[in-house]
């Protein structure tokens, strides 16, 4: 049987200009596909419409063109596919494998404080007597909606089966066949009470339906894929390998980050650097 087409994607949030660190990662991404003989796909997560900015997005279409990237159109952008997220998490409620969340940030946080065993503690079986949860949402009060690792648990029996690829490294070098463990997440927020969807749902969800076989990004998110992992079982979806990258540092050792807009590649560009010559220091 021929090997399945490589496919990577990049997949920033327009909350920001790109930076460096942005670049090596969709280069890594891009030319991974590119030496696989595989297609690079863009996506944009936006599913946070009050960080998410259209300037910042057309920023990131143009940054990625200077930078000699190419994509496939049309480029998927999350906010579009809400409903898609919505049947996901409607068909984990029905199987019982979420709870409603209610609690504000503040009153996270004390809990974490206050938890006598740990601060993860505060994060698992915070689920509501039935009667309490229907006077609530019948208040109209806002809720949040977290995966239950106990009912997923439950579910598949076991954690033990769930083993992903990774062919980079972890941020402690762990690399090759690795064991999921989702527990280190706690109850992660699959849909959030401002947005109606989070993160790692959406993450799962797109790469699926896009036929993602390679996740190339930075090792920040290599935690993720314990949870996401944990995901696609519970939702029937196929795993692809995780190709995990070191994050860049500046020349003050610290690591690029969108809230620092130093060195973005909109001001490389007007400060006269070529692609080719950032390629070139990155790498590429
Ligand atoms: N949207 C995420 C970010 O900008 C990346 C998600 C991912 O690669 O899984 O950090």
């Amino acid at each position: 049987m021929p090997e399945p087409t490589l496919v990577t994607r990049f997949a920033p949030s327009p909350t920001g200009y790109l930076h460096r660190g942005h670049a090596f990662s969709a280069l890594s991404a891009f030319c991974a596909a590119q030496a696989g003989g595989g297609r690079f796909i863009l996506r944009i997560e936006d599913i946070d419409r009050t960080r998410c900015r259209p300037d910042y997005e057309a920023a990131i279409y143009e940054d990625l063109a200077w930078l000699g990237l190419e994509w496939e159109q049309p480029v998927r952008r999350q906010s579009e596919h809400m409903d898609d997220y919505g049947a996901a998490l409607f068909n984990l409620a029905e199987r019982g494998l979420v709870y409603r969340c209610f609690r504000t940030r503040r009153e996270i946080a004390e809990a974490i404080e206050s938890a006598p065993h740990g601060a993860m503690e505060a994060f698992f079986g915070a689920s509501l007597a039935p009667d309490e949860e229907a006077r609530r949402v019948e208040a109209g009060e806002a809720y949040a909606w977290r995966l239950s690792l106990a009912a997923a648990e439950h579910a598949l029996g076991s954690f033990k089966g769930l083993i992903f690829q990774e062919d980079g490294h972890g941020p402690s070098g762990e690399h090759g066949l690795i064991k999921a463990a989702p527990m280190i997440g706690g109850d992660v927020v699959l849909a959030r009470k401002d947005v109606g969807v989070a993160y790692h749902l959406a993450v799962v969800i797109d790469d699926a339906r896009q036929g993602v076989t390679h996740v190339v990004r930075g090792e920040d998110l290599f935690q993720s894929a314990h949870v996401q992992r944990l995901l696609q079982a519970l939702l029937d979806l196929p795993t692809p390998i995780y190709r995990h990258h070191p994050l860049l540092a500046g020349s003050d050792g610290k690591r690029f980050a969108k809230r620092d807009q130093a060195e973005t590649l909109r001001k490389l560009r007007t400060s006269g650097m070529t692609p080719q010559a950032l390629r070139g220091e990155l790498g590429f």
